[in-house]
């Protein structure tokens, strides 16, 4: 099979929002009036972000998933993406079932594949998303990493910590009964971009990154960007569903010998959750939490800004911990 039956069979489908889809020399898309093009690139690599032996059907969500979720940290409503991805060879149940999981994402948010190049070599998968963002009275709606303001909310969607810890047990860093290991790799593999709540948040929230490097390293980000400090309260950020199935939160010791210090560091520093972590004024306490009841996703408060710069990492009594939980860093 050649490179264009290829495409023509696995990733070319009727053309809907796009002017002009696959099959020229470029694309053409038309953004509704006024609005701004929100653009995000992610590249998987295999060995690196993936195992190579992983359901392809799982890889072609996990590779959308992690591009919308940044669409989702700017509150831009997905339009479409490019696909360029590099293969080692053409198996054809494989490529079936990687643009099966790829399209089902893709239709749930009505986000359509218009591009992209097909290459031969090491498997390696890089996708561009299109969103976009109104701007009202001149001004972008956004959200940034920017905007957190002295006294905000902080707050994370979801749960944190369980594509990590399947990471972990998967490598053999640590074990876990069968069960857990099952309902964390979910998180691993197929993670949820918060879509909706990102589009509930613009006009509340002041700023807002999506957590793929742990916690406390994107945290970071935003501190940086908007010029303050943090303290986040560790417990309160754990919110594991592998330690919900353990069903033994609260205590010392977890069913699965994980110590409450590795399910804080798990849920502070795991990384690859793609929850979204953001600020908000205290006063629109009520707006968010109704925000995310119609986006269908939990968020909870995890700690408040600062003027104080630097991040301070305390348990529930109040009392500081040592903040040595490191995020991910590809270079480090
Ligand atoms: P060009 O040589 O002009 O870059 P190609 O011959 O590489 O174009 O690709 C032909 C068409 O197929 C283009 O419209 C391109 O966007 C599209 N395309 C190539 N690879 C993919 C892919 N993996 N997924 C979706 N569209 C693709
Ligand atoms: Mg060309």
């Amino acid at each position: 099979m050649g490179e264009f039956d290829l495409i023509a069979r696995y990733f070319k489908r009727p053309t809907r929002r796009a002017a002009l889809g696959i099959g020229d020399d470029c694309a053409l898309l038309q953004p509704a009036c006024g609005c701004q093009l929100a653009i995000s690139s992610d590249m998987l690599v295999q060995g690196r972000h993936f195992f190579a032996d992983v359901d392809p059907r799982t890889l072609g969500h996990k590779a959308l998933a992690v591009n919308l979720s940044d669409l989702a940290a700017c509150g831009a409503k997905p339009l479409a993406f490019t696909l360029a991805l590099a293969l080692p060879e053409v198996n054809e149940p494989w490529l079936a079932a990687f643009s099966e999981g790829l399209f089902a994402l893709a239709d749930a948010h009505g986000c359509e594949l218009i591009g992209g190049d097909t290459t031969g070599g090491p498997l390696n998968i890089c996708i561009t998303v299109f969103g976009e963002v109104p701007v009202h009275q001149g001004q972008s709606l956004a959200l940034l990493r920017s905007g957190a303001q002295v006294g905000d909310d902080l707050y994370v969607s979801g749960t944190i910590g369980d594509a990590r810890l399947a990471l972990d047990a998967m490598l053999g860093h640590l074990p876990l009964p069968l069960e857990v290991l099952a309902t964390a790799r979910v998180r691993l593999e197929t993670p949820t971009p918060r879509v909706a709540l990102g589009l509930a948040l613009r006009g509340l929230a002041t700023s807002a990154i999506d957590i793929s490097d742990g916690l406390l390293g994107d945290l970071g980000h935003i501190l940086e960007r908007s010029g303050v400090g943090a303290t986040v309260q560790a417990d309160d950020a754990i919110e594991s569903i592998a330690a919900y199935q353990d069903n033994t939160r609260g205590s010392n010791q977890f069913g699965t010998n994980l110590s409450k210090d590795q399910w804080r560091s798990l849920a502070l520093a795991g990384g690859d959750d793609y929850e979204l972590l953001f600020t908000a004024p205290v006063a629109q306490r009520a707006a968010i939490e109704s925000a995310a009841q119609a986006a269908h996703t939990p968020v909870r408060r995890i700690g408040h800004i600062d003027a104080e710069p630097g991040l301070r990492v305390i348990d529930a009594q109040g009392q500081l911990l040592p903040n040595s939980y490191a995020s991910f860093d590809h270079f480090a």
